[in-house]
């Protein structure tokens, strides 16, 4: 069962993002900048930030939507974390010396408890367990393992990142 029945921009938004070692780079237009450009028909959205509302709701008034990889033109929602624009200037300082991603360490086998709302919202989006397992750096039979054990959270309010 997928939660989009209409085809609309959330639809195109998943047929642009590409997914590789882990990033989903965009695969359409890109600002100078690098950021993914996604048109709805009506308006253009960063593809970052559509990611983001797609998967955790609306992004708050003024809020950023902050990259935990290095790469603009990333829209994995798990590598996405709304910041103020004084923490996305921090962040991006902080970037720069350590160069080093924030949160994930390399090479983990295992899916984190707070992933775990988003690895649910991207099977319900339809993604496969493959593709899923590539967002997280993990193998498809983690993410298997994860599906039939979770339990799922009492509510998907919370801050994200
Ligand atoms: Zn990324």
């Amino acid at each position: 069962m997928r939660i989009y029945t209409k085809r609309d921009w959330r639809e195109t938004f998943f047929r642009r993002a590409v997914i590789v070692e882990g990033c989903w780079l965009w695969d359409g237009a890109h600002t100078t900048n690098g950021y993914g450009e996604l048109f709805t028909g009506k308006r253009t959205l960063y593809a970052h930030r559509a990611s983001y509302e797609i998967h955790f709701g609306p992004i708050p008034e003024g809020m950023h939507v902050c990259h935990k990889c290095d790469n603009p033109g990333c829209c994995n929602p798990t590598h996405l974390f709304l910041g103020t624009p004084a923490d996305n200037a921090n962040d991006k300082a902080r970037k720069g010396r350590t160069n080093a991603p924030r949160g994930n360490g390399n090479g983990r086998s295992k899916i984190r408890d707070e992933d775990l709302p988003a690895l649910l919202r991207l099977r319900a989006a339809g993604l496969s367990q493959r593709l899923i397992g590539e967002v997280f750096g993990v193998k498809k039979q983690t993410v298997a393992y994860r599906l039939r054990t979770v339990s799922l959270p009492s509510s998907d309010e919370g801050t994200w990142g």
